[in-house]
């Protein structure tokens, strides 16, 4: 089943694309391939806990679109972990937004919006209406939030 479509829109591109199990060389194992958008569904639904309506519209798709996305790319990590599988992080139609990052005085979260997207009217989280733009965090932050909870941060430079 083909379908033209236009560019998913994601807000950047994974730090690390390719994951596997340790002590198993690449050679002998079998690969599920995550497209970008479809690790982008993850990201923002799962990691970022947007719901599926804000999280279709940052990518310029609709909702059920969304929703499909998410569930094939939830497949694939499943099936990933349970048959020890790797992963790799490649491909899909995609188009990199210029993102604006914005947050929120309420609650102190913050998010990014792609540019042209307008303003946001309210906080996704606790749909507060204090917001501003966050410039100095957005050329600070975009580097090292990727990678991951605190310490190790050095580690995780390549
Ligand atoms: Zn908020």
């Amino acid at each position: 089943m083909v379908r033209p479509h236009c560019p998913r829109i994601v807000s950047g591109l994974p730090a690390k694309r390719y994951f596997k199990p340790i002590g198993v060389p690449r050679r002998e194992l079998c690969e599920v391939v995550l497209s970008v958008d479809e690790y982008e569904a993850i990201r923002l639904a799962d990691g970022e806990g947007l719901y599926h309506e804000q999280a279709a519209a940052l990518m310029n798709i609709s909702r059920p679109t969304f929703g499909r996305i998410l569930q094939s790319a939830r497949r694939k990590i499943a099936e990933a972990l349970v048959n020890g599988k790797a992963i790799r992080i490649e491909g899909g139609v995609i188009e990199v937004a210029d993102m604006r990052r914005f947050q929120c005085d309420r609650c102190g979260r913050s998010w990014e919006v792609p540019h042209g997207g307008g303003r946001p009217e309210e906080c996704p989280y606790c749909h507060g209406l204090e917001i501003h733009r966050a410039h100095d965090l957005a050329s600070t932050t975009r580097g090292r939030r990727r990678c991951g909870h605190g310490g190790g941060r050095r580690r995780c430079r390549e």
